[in-house]
């Protein structure tokens, strides 16, 4: 299948993608698209038929549910269930909505068990990327979306890697530039005065703190999770990865009576390590250590890394803090190989 690229860079180029991106999903078509987290391949909420397309194109196991993103509000109620929990779901929707917040909700039987694996409960959210929400709007129905990646490795954030990840598998990738957030969207189940994180992401622990009760964090490594992105091993670059600080890894290595595998690579968060010569290739987070443009360009820097040919990338810490948080829970998912 030959992978087309539209763009949307003026008016013109803009209408003329969602006008084909509307007709591939009207036809039960998969088709990948911009959001502000990453890019999302995106089918019909709808239809079991146009969703296997998109665990084809992924080879994602069927266990793995997806989220629905909706046109607009007023679609939440006709997808998920909330009325026990109404007055928490309109305050988090009104600070959060559209954009990067995905609410777990008992859910209604128009979603198709394909979307929620047969679970009873499911993760919508609305995108606030202008191309994404236009498309979503002119096709006028949810929209089934995971990132754009083959299971189990990185994130795209352009329209370029999404094409080396699904290139021949999907007709269509509409080209909105590069994301803003650049890793994927909180996710918290809501419950009556508690929220719990599923995955960290751009929306942080202290941007919802104000709003419930309790918040409580499961987004670490479970040994049965309940979101797959809470799978040990997840956003997996193929280069060997291992998070420490340049220093500690050769020291470490020292100790060992070793030396760093011959072709190093380094994933920083401010700097370059002072002594940069033992390394084959550096990348940068943020030079002004902003946790925001480090998370807008980790998946891509890991991405460069990654196709560099290196035998070890080593990723340094970033601190914990705010978007620090769904960093640091990305960086260990793809140093674990298990
Ligand atoms: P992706 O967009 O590829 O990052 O995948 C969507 C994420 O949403 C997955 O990690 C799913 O586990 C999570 N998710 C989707 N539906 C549910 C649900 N009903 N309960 C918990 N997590 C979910
Ligand atoms: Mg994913």
């Amino acid at each position: 299948m030959e992978t087309r690229v539209a763009a949307t860079s003026t008016p013109a180029e803009l209408a003329l993608a969602v006008d084909r991106a509307v007709e591939l999903l009207r036809a039960g078509e998969v088709v990948a698209l911009p959001t502000e987290t990453v890019y999302g391949l995106a089918a019909d909420a709808t239809r079991p038929e146009a969703v296997v397309k998109i665990f084809e194109a992924k080879e994602r196991p069927l266990f793995d549910p997806l989220i629905v993103h909706l046109p607009d509000q007023s679609w939440l109620g006709r997808i998920a269930r909330h009325d026990d929990v109404m007055v928490l779901v309109e305050e988090l929707t009104a600070a959060f909505w559209p954009g990067p917040l995905t609410l777990v909700l008992p859910r209604w039987s128009l979603v198709p068990d394909i979307v929620t694996s047969g679970l009873e409960t499911v993760a919508v959210r609305m995108s606030a990327h202008p191309v994404f929400r236009e498309v979503c709007r002119a096709f006028g129905k949810p929209l089934a979306a995971p990132s754009a990646n083959r299971f189990g490795r990185i994130s795209p954030t352009c329209a370029a890697d999404v094409v080396k990840e699904l290139g021949g598998r999907i007709p269509l990738v509409v080209d909105g530039g590069p994301t803003e957030h650049g890793v994927e969207s909180t996710i918290v189940r809501v419950e009556p005065l508690l929220l719990t994180i599923l995955r960290a992401g751009p929306v942080t622990r202290e941007d919802l703190e104000t709003f419930a009760l309790s918040v409580s964090d499961s987004s670490s490594p479970l040994s049965s999770p309940q979101a797959p992105g809470q799978l040990k091993s997840h956003y997996a670059p193929r280069t060997p990865l291992i998070l420490a600080t340049p220093r500690t890894a050769a020291a470490l290595a020292l100790a060992a009576g070793k030396t760093l595998a011959p072709s190093t690579g380094v994933l920083a968060f401010r700097a370059a390590p002072k002594d940069a010569s033992p390394f084959a290739a550096i990348e940068i987070l943020s030079p002004t250590g902003d946790l925001r443009e480090a998370a807008a360009t980790l998946f891509a820097k890991l991405r460069r890394l990654d196709e560099a040919g290196l035998d070890l990338i080593i990723a340094e810490p970033v601190p914990e803090t705010g978007l620090g948080v769904a960093i640091m829970d990305r960086l260990r998912k793809a140093a674990a190989r298990e």
